[in-house]
């Protein structure tokens, strides 16, 4: 199982347009990128790819990775930043198998499956499957699970993937809370990679409406508001899981410049051989 990080920014990615902080300088001038979110799996033994989320920057990440056009996609939720890029494989992918929840939101009164048919009803190559979480499905030749994670106030989902021949796994958190709830926990424990949502670090959360919640023994927000892990929280779900290795995405722009770029915060472009 090969992954590639084509995408490991928050909603606005970084650097972000129009904005000078010293983050963004910093990426500017170090030729960093984190677009928006999407990760490509490759299973080296069938030739197959899977992409899990469309980034609105889908085109840019194609052009820029040396990646194959997927055979299959997963879709998380139904955030501008995982779903918006659906409409570029117009013209460019000739069939697309599309794995969304089978769950009905109560926010939205559909499924993602059914938000997904309706907003790309044009696409004549793609085909839905409605999916129901925690339970796996066979794609690209993976185990595919997603599994409910709390972003509210949408239906969300993380994701594990596992090759059932060679044992690899990876586990994507998706966008959430520290409030993954246990059965879905059972499910993505022991990844040999997991990425998590870390959009700021916890210290961040005093600038937040909501403040920080999900605090540790040592009072740190796990969670930033509601929606999203906090740096220290993504971390703590890293050593609840007993994962391998991890690395922390969908990064915002405001980790301060000096903590932007280091370990385990990725960028785009990483590969890892499962
Ligand atoms: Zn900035
Ligand atoms: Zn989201
Ligand atoms: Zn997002």
């Amino acid at each position: 199982m090969r992954v590639t990080l084509l995408g490991t920014g928050d909603t606005t990615g970084t650097p972000t347009v129009g904005c000078d902080c010293d983050t963004c300088e910093t990426a500017r001038e170090r030729d960093i990128e984190r677009t928006r979110f999407s990760v490509h799996v490759e299973n080296e033994r069938t030739g197959e790819s899977l992409l899990i989320d469309f980034s609105p920057d889908f085109r840019t990440q194609f052009l820029r990775e040396d990646v194959a056009l997927p055979d299959a996609a997963v879709i998380t939720h139904i955030h501008f930043d995982h779903l918006d890029g659906l409409g570029n494989v117009f013209r460019v992918v000739d069939a697309l198998d599309v794995y969304a929840a089978d769950e009905t939101d109560p926010k939205t009164d559909k499924s993602v499956a059914e938000t997904v048919r309706d907003d790309y009803h044009y696409l004549e190559m793609l085909k839905v499957h409605p999916t129901t979480p925690l339970e796996p499905v066979r794609v690209c030749g993976f185990d595919v699970t997603l599994v409910p994670v709390e972003h509210p106030p949408l239906v969300c989902y993380g994701v594990a993937i596992e090759d059932p021949e060679t044992g690899a796994k990876l586990s994507l958190s998706g966008d959430t809370s520290y409030d993954i709830p246990e059965p879905s926990r059972r499910v993505l424990a022991d990844p040999d990679l997991l990425l998590a949502d870390a959009i700021v670090p916890a210290a961040l959360c005093e600038y937040h409406p909501l403040g920080g919640r999900h605090e540790n023994e040592a009072g740190v927000p796990r969670t930033f508001g509601t929606k999203h892990m906090t740096r220290e929280g993504a971390l703590e779900l890293a050593d609840d899981l007993n994962a391998e290795r991890t690395r922390l995405v969908h990064l915002a722009h405001y980790y301060p410049a000096d903590e932007a770029f280091a370990e385990p915060l990725a960028v785009d472009g990483e590969q890892y051989d499962l």
